[in-house]
């Protein structure tokens, strides 16, 4: 995984590795690399910033684009709680804690995984991915209150910071792939 989110080393990066780059794949990667606070985007969201720039790539070329830079170590897709996958560049690796009563996602660094991470290789000589986690659970506030009784068990919040981004999903479920 190059150590980078420097769109300009990824893609000499990808070039050595034999990649072709085309002007799409540069869109995306631009895209991913202006993202700010760990507002981290969708599919659909990278896919709206491109045509807001004028950039004609369609949903499935973003998807496809998304797919191949996770393959390769570059992106990490992670599931944050809200039913669709958010895309980021995988370095710095980074996780999120995410309390599953108020919403609330707090960002911490990778130390805590290094020892997880050694673990299953040496244990399952297994190699994890794990450069973008979400843990859910209860924040500090929360967990305080629901010893007091008063948690509203089992709500799912929408996490504030981080939206799907797709229309109502009350139909045509038939056509999803
Ligand atoms: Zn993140
Ligand atoms: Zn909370």
């Amino acid at each position: 995984m190059p150590e980078s989110r420097n769109v300009e080393e990824l893609i000499a990066h990808l070039r050595r590795q034999g990649h072709r780059i085309t002007i799409q794949r540069r869109l995306v990667l631009e895209v991913l690399a202006e993202e700010e606070g760990h507002r981290h985007y969708t599919g659909e969201e990278i896919h709206r910033r491109l045509s807001e720039r004028g950039a004609g790539v369609d949903m499935a070329t973003v998807y496809r684009i998304l797919h191949w830079l996770r393959d390769l170590g570059i992106v990490s897709q992670t599931d944050v709680g809200t039913g669709c996958y958010v895309y980021s560049l995988a370095y710095p690796p980074h996780h999120h804690l995410i309390c599953l009563n108020c919403g609330h996602t707090f960002t911490i660094d990778d130390e805590p995984f290094e020892g997880l991470r050694r673990m299953l290789k040496e244990k399952y000589g297994f190699v994890a991915r794990i450069e973008h986690f979400a843990i859910f659970g209860y924040c500090d506030d929360c967990s305080v209150r629901a010893s007091n009784d008063s948690l509203t068990e089992g709500q799912p919040v929408e996490n504030p910071r981080i939206s799907c981004g797709k229309p109502s999903e009350s139909e045509d479920n038939s056509s999803a792939e």
